[in-house]
């Protein structure tokens, strides 16, 4: 007889179904927090989530009087305008060190930062793309083959018109005015191509051949032909061991600080002639 009495005592069921304590209640007021805050998360993802732009330019400017234009020249006025399309819609642009700062530590980066890169160090930079960043309080960062400063680019021959690549007397100059001068390895050889001692003396030579002309060591790190070599892990860790924050590849898109980066294979967008910003860049 206890056990009817027990059952006979049950409240109704359903009874309490919308009283706050209810399991059910407390469910539906989670699921449906939960969805919103994930809509409201995609809707939000490209605002929250800093996203940096590396430009990669080789050459602005006309080619040399006995040269040829190719694809890496882009003329000054289309060079401007496309640095004045990130001025315009309201880009901030960083310096390589605000940019490692940022990859230490995300939420000091701006929702949208673009930063300006050089591939190479050529000489011809100080008449044409350096004045006209210079005129917009916009820094550069520029990329030197460090065995091959105040030579020219052999690595081109008959590809590219013969260029002077910039003397540490220039790239001091350029660092005094603003302009952060990285690693492009030592020789300007495809890190695909070299033994493995060699391709970590490249990291680490270059490196300290930076720091002992200019003062202070490199932090960054383009592969020259954007390629990391045969196994991209190995030579990340180097990179790492050798001093480097990140280090960079050649072409792709934006670094989208909401998904997991990959620091020594960074995506930079290849700027040349006609490519315009707001087609790379739809949707952000
Ligand atoms: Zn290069």
């Amino acid at each position: 007889m206890e056990l009817w009495a027990g059952i006979k005592d049950r409240k109704p069921i359903g009874s309490d179904l919308f009283s706050k304590p209810d399991p059910w209640y407390r469910y539906f007021r989670l699921r449906f927090f939960l969805d919103f805050a994930r809509r409201l998360g995609l809707a939000m993802g490209p605002f929250v989530n800093p996203v940096v732009a590396i430009l990669s330019y080789h050459k602005v400017g006309a080619p040399p009087p006995e040269g040829w234009t190719t694809w890496n020249y882009t003329p000054i006025a289309e060079f401007e305008s496309q640095i004045d399309w990130f001025v315009n819609k309201g880009w901030t642009f960083l310096s390589a060190s605000a940019f490692v700062e940022g990859l230490q530590n995300t939420p000091l980066l701006p929702r949208r930062g673009v930063m300006v890169t050089f591939d190479d160090a050529y000489a011809s930079l100080e008449s044409s793309a350096l004045p006209a960043l210079a005129a917009r309080d916009v820094p550069g960062v520029v990329f030197v083959p460090t065995g091959l400063a105040g030579q020219r680019n052999t690595f081109d021959e008959g590809i590219e018109p013969a260029e002077a690549i910039a003397d540490w007397e220039q790239l001091r100059n350029w660092q005094a005015a603003g302009c952060s001068i990285q690693s492009h390895g030592a020789s300007h050889r495809s890190f695909e191509d070299l033994e493995n001692d060699t391709l970590r003396q490249e990291l680490i030579h270059s490196r300290e051949a930076i720091e002992q002309h200019l003062g202070r060591p490199a932090c960054l790190l383009a592969y020259p032909y954007g390629h990391p070599g045969n196994v991209a892990q190995r030579t990340a860790a180097w990179a790492e061991e050798a001093g480097y924050a990140a280090a960079f590849a050649y072409g792709g898109g934006a670094v989208d600080f909401g998904t997991s980066l990959e620091r020594y294979h960074l995506p930079r967008l290849a700027m040349g002639p006609s490519v315009d910003p707001g087609d790379l860049l739809k949707g952000l």
